[in-house]
């Protein structure tokens, strides 16, 4: 049995405790453990569709998730160039009453700077000639979004910090956690891991694992899923990621010609130690009538694979990052409500520079925006996750 000493203990090799990994050697910290029972991004990081957009609901995601897709660009450049593609993400509708709603986020949107465009349907047909666009009565276009391979760029981050000293240490089940003696104790099979500061970014598993700590936190885990398709003609140019927003459905583009999509939120808790891993009948048909319908280009497509994981969602569905409310030397980086993907890079970098700097509750609040854990003070009521990929923003929720 060894004893290892770290200044920071980070819960989770997703792509949120990677990242985070990767920026704390860029700040200099030395003696940074990453642990996780199972293997970098075996959790939701493995199998999410990757897109990146700005069309978001508040300022601080704005410029975390640029940060993030500027940081990813420049990885994949450098690394994995086929793991980026910058094809621009366009949002549509076809329902005239939520037309004031996407000229409201078209708005605001471009209040905080990004940069987005009315698409029209004769766009959106030029952009994907497989689709049906005649009955679309609102789009938004944003040039500049993109997507990732997920689980390349959380190899990225892992190899990263590992070339600069992090120790990972992978596939020993968890045996005890505890705040002994002013450090946390992990104690697996092996050894046990004594640090300073323990920082839980274990995606789904957060919740059972904070409780199990004695600070549990509003959290509920929700199943999503996803499926590759193969058209029957390749797809040649990168169409832009396309969102139904009337249904629910997004479909990007993968490669060698391939197509990935999704449809959003299952409204019930999920176990991530018990989750369907597969599609589902429900989202397969669900999948299978709107490709039929709205892009018949695409309606023979072979199904390659249908997947699932568990993402983790919070009541007002703003992350929690940062310290722990009345816990010692304990943070928290998950409640990404199906959106960490994106967010990973830019929340990873603010979080260590709290850890590092340990500015003053004022400014760390400021940098953590409204992702500080502090707004909430202990037990919440039970909630329901409610759907990601919708238009509300700001204090007016419409859809
Ligand atoms: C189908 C699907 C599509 C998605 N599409 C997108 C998208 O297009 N864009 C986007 O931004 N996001 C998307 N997401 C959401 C995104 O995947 C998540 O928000 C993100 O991956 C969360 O990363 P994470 O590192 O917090 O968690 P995870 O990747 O889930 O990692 C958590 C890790 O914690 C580990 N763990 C479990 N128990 C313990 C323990 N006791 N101690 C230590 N570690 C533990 C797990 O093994 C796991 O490796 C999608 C998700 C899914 C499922």
């Amino acid at each position: 049995m060894s004893t290892t000493q770290a200044e920071v203990l980070i819960l989770g090799a997703g792509i949120v405790g990677c990242a985070l990994a990767h920026h704390l050697h860029r700040r200099g910290v030395r003696g940074t453990v990453v642990y996780d029972p199972r293997t970098p991004a075996a959790g939701a990081s493995g199998r999410a569709a990757g897109v990146v957009t700005e069309q978001l609901w508040d300022r601080w995601d704005v410029e975390v998730t640029r940060e993030s897709h500027r940081e990813y660009a420049e990885l994949c450049r450098r690394w994995e160039p086929g793991a980026y593609r910058q094809n621009g993400f366009v949002r549509f509708t076809t329902n005239p009453e939520a037309v004031p709603v996407l000229d409201e986020a078209r708005d605001r949107l471009r209040a905080w700077g990004v940069e987005v465009e009315e698409a029209t349907a004769a766009d959106l047909a030029r952009w994907i000639p497989a689709g049906r666009f005649d009955d679309v009565v609102g789009a938004l276009y944003g040039r500049h979004d993109g997507c990732v391979t997920p689980s390349t760029v959380t190899t990225m981050y892992a190899e990263s910090a590992r070339e600069a000293g992090a120790v990972f240490d992978f596939g020993q089940p968890m045996l005890s956690l505890e705040w002994v003696e002013s450090r946390w104790r992990l104690t697996t099979a092996t050894g046990d891991v004594r640090a300073r500061t323990l920082v839980v970014a274990a995606g789904a598993w957060s919740k059972a694992l904070l409780a199990r700590i004695g600070h549990p936190m509003p959290l509920t885990p929700y199943r999503t899923q996803a499926m590759l398709l193969r058209p029957p003609s390749a797809t040649e140019e990168p169409f832009p990621t396309v969102h139904d927003v009337d249904v629910d459905v997004y479909l990007r583009p993968e490669d060698r010609g391939r197509i990935l999509g999704g449809d959003g939120t299952e409204k019930v808790e999920a176990d991530p130690e018990r989750f369907v891993p597969g599609g589902d009948e429900l989202f397969v048909a669900h999948m299978a009538e709107t490709i039929a319908s709205r892009f018949p280009g695409w309606g023979d497509s072979e199904v390659v694979s249908s997947w699932a994981g568990v993402c983790t969602s919070t009541p007002d569905r703003h992350p929690l990052v940062g310290p722990v409310p009345s816990s010692p030397a304990l943070f928290v980086a998950t409640g990404f409500n199906g959106f960490g993907v994106m967010r990973a890079g830019g929340v990873a970098r603010r979080l260590a520079d709290v850890l590092v700097d340990a500015p003053a509750e004022d400014e760390a609040r400021e940098i953590l925006g409204p992702a500080w854990p502090g707004r909430f003070h202990g037990m919440e009521p039970p909630f329901l996750p409610r759907p990601g990929f919708t238009l509300e923003g700001g204090d007016s929720p419409r859809f």
